[in-house]
């Protein structure tokens, strides 16, 4: 028996689950609340979720679960600890949006620097070129060949960012707590996290979210950064500290943020990045052009063969 938990991010309509159904009895539910979670794994032997939670108290009262597929790159949904504990792998899919992810981390980007929405919007409104309604002032755009793109987490997705960045005349500074000096040239060097902090235009998050990274902006990290910096954060949600963002973003410390990831997902309306201005907000969907989820998929079956075979 298998069970996906929530096949609806995946969008099922447009993504084929032949690959899964090959392998066992297939139940996709779009989405699982959490109190509903252990009733619809049941005695399945074979789960797949994307972000429903899978914690210790679910693989105690789940015991037939013996396999575990995360439909995504990150993995602290699942309890991995009490799942190795209990001989149960779970499988990641690390590879299959990682250039999708650093180009919507230049989408985010581009947007903070062009606000092509808000002039679109204006053009959509009947006014070209009328001030106070429209005006580029209002919007200020920004260059960013010669500025400084810091990056936090120099795995997949930063090194995919990197050359983007690269590519647009920037120069690029990489924070990792395991970094290959052979990756740096002229225009990318490694740097502490400290010097990233005070050398760094834009600050592109790309690390995992682990005890060591959750929080890593936060207000005394924003105080060592430039006036006027730029923030990313494409990785996951609780790496930031939402109130002290907020507060640089409403002083003009951080001039403007760009998130498609916050700490509780889907966004909660009390949540302060809400009510604040320049802060771009997308609902974690870096990860989904079609093409992504089409080898996300692939790959999931792949790695389900691979623990069937032994
Ligand atoms: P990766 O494993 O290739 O790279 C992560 C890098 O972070 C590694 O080089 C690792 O050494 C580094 N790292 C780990 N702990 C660190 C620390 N304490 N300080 C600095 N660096 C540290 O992963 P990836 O494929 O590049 O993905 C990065 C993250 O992107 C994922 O963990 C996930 O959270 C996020 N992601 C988001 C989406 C989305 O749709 N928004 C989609 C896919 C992945």
């Amino acid at each position: 028996k298998i069970v996906v938990l929530d096949g609806y991010t995946l969008n099922p309509g447009d993504i084929s689950w032949s690959g899964l159904e090959e392998h066992g009895e297939l139940t996709v539910y779009d989405r699982t609340p959490a109190d509903k979670i252990v009733e619809r794994i049941g005695n399945a032997e074979i789960i797949f979720t994307n972000k429903t939670p899978l914690t210790r108290e679910t693989f105690d009262r789940c015991p037939e679960i013996r396999f575990v597929g995360v439909l995504a790159t990150g993995y602290n949904v699942v309890d991995t600890e009490y799942a190795k504990s209990r001989g149960i792998p779970v499988t990641n899919i690390p590879t299959y949006g990682t250039a999708a992810v650093a180009q919507f981390a230049f989408a985010l980007l581009l947007e903070l620097c062009h606000h092509v929405g808000a002039h679109s919007d204006s053009v959509h409104k009947g006014d070209w070129t009328k001030c106070p309604d429209f005006c580029y002032w209002n919007y200020p755009l920004v260059e960013l060949a010669g500025k400084t793109f810091g990056i936090i987490g120099f795995g997949r997705i930063g090194q995919a960012a990197a050359r983007i960045a690269q590519a647009m005349g920037m120069k690029v500074l990489a924070y990792d707590q395991f970094f290959d000096p052979k990756l740096e040239n002229d225009e990318l060097k490694y740097a502490r996290l400290d010097e990233l902090f005070a050398g760094s235009d834009v600050i592109s998050l790309h690390c995992p979210l682990f005890p060591s990274t959750q929080g890593i902006i936060n207000k005394t990290n924003i105080a060592k950064m430039k006036d006027g910096v730029m923030i990313i954060n494409t990785s996951r949600g609780p790496l930031v500290v939402e109130q002290d963002l907020a507060k640089a973003l409403n002083s003009g410390k951080v001039a403007g943020a760009a998130l498609d990831v916050v700490s509780t997902e889907p966004i909660g309306s009390g949540n302060v990045l809400l009510k604040v201005q320049n802060c771009i907000i997308t609902p974690h969907i870096a990860w989904a052009p079609r093409e992504s989820r089409n080898r996300l998929m692939n790959i999931a079956v792949d790695n389900l063969k691979a623990f069937l075979s032994g």
